[in-house]
C-alpha cells in the first residue's frame, strides 16, 4: 500500500477540524513529494539539518511544523520559512525565535512544549511551570511570535490508561491556558497524539496530530 492511499485512508477517519502534520523525518524528499501529490500540505521535521536541506527541494506551499528539541543557535537556520515551531521549551528559546523572526520581518507562530510522558529525555515545560509561567503573564508578548498553544507526548507505552491521564492533564492545562490573557484569542492549537495514541488523542480534545510511521512506513520496526 503506498502512501497516498494510506494518508488518504487515515484523513478520512479524523474529524475535519483536526490538521494533520504528516511527520517526515528521515524520509526522502521523494516520499514527501508523493504525500504532498496526494493533497498533503502540512509537515513535521525534528531536525534542523535535515529540515534545511529538505525545503528548497519541495513546493513552497508546504507549511513547515518544526516538532523536535531545537537549541537557540539554531533559530536562524529554519527563522526564513518554518511556519511553526511546536517545541518551544524554554523561555531562552522563545526569546531567540521572536529575534529571528523580527530579522525576517515574519511572524513565527509557535506552541509551548509540555512535558508530561514519564520518559526524563522527553523536552519541555512541566505543567506545573507552564501553569505558572502563564499565570503570571511570563511568556510575554512578542511582537513576532504568535504563542497558539500546547504541544506533547505521552510516555510510550502499551498502557492506555496511562496514555489517557497524561493526554488529560494536558487538555486541563491547555483549557487553563487559553483563560490567561497572555494568549488571548490566538491560543488556539492542542498538539498531541502520534502513530500510536492518536486515536486517545483525539478523544481528550486534541485538534492537531503528529502522524510519521502510519503514513510513510508503517512495516518500520518500533522505536
Ligand atoms: C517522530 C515524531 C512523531 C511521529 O511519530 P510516529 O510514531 O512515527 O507517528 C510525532 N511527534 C514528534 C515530536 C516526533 O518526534
Amino acid at each position: 500500500m503506498g502512501i497516498a492511499l494510506r494518508l488518504n485512508q487515515l484523513k478520512a477517519t479524523l474529524p475535519q477540524d483536526v490538521t494533520l502534520v504528516a511527520v517526515s523525518k528521515f524520509q526522502p524528499v521523494e516520499a514527501l513529494q508523493q504525500a504532498y501529490d496526494a493533497g498533503q500540505r502540512v509537515f513535521g521535521e525534528s531536525r534542523v539539518q535535515e529540515l534545511v536541506a529538505k525545503q528548497p527541494l519541495l513546493p513552497a506551499a508546504i507549511e513547515w511544523h518544526f516538532i523536535g528539541p531545537l537549541q537557540s543557535n539554531k533559530v536562524k537556520y529554519i527563522a526564513p520559512f518554518v511556519h511553526t515551531i511546536q517545541s518551544i521549551d524554554s523561555l531562552k528559546l522563545l526569546h531567540e525565535v521572536d529575534r529571528q523572526a523580527a530579522r525576517h520581518n515574519r511572524i513565527i507562530r509557535v506552541l509551548l512544549e509540555v512535558h508530561v510522558a514519564q520518559e526524563t529525555s522527553k523536552h519541555g515545560f512541566g505543567i506545573d511551570e507552564c501553569r505558572e509561567l502563564a499565570a503570571k503573564g511570563s511568556f510575554g508578548t512578542f511582537p513576532h511570535v504568535e504563542i497558539a498553544g500546547l504541544m506533547a507526548m505521552a510516555t510510550y507505552t502499551e498502557n492506555t490508561q496511562q496514555v489517557q491521564h497524561e493526554f488529560t492533564l494536558l487538555q486541563h492545562l491547555f483549557n487553563e491556558c487559553k483563560t490567561h490573557s497572555f494568549a488571548g484569542l490566538s491560543f488556539r492549537i492542542l498538539s498531541m497524539g502520534m502513530s500510536n495514541d492518536y486515536q486517545i488523542a483525539l478523544a481528550c480534545g486534541s485538534n492537531t496530530i503528529r502522524i510519521g510511521t502510519a503514513i510513510f512506513s508503517p512495516a518500520a520496526e518500533p522505536q
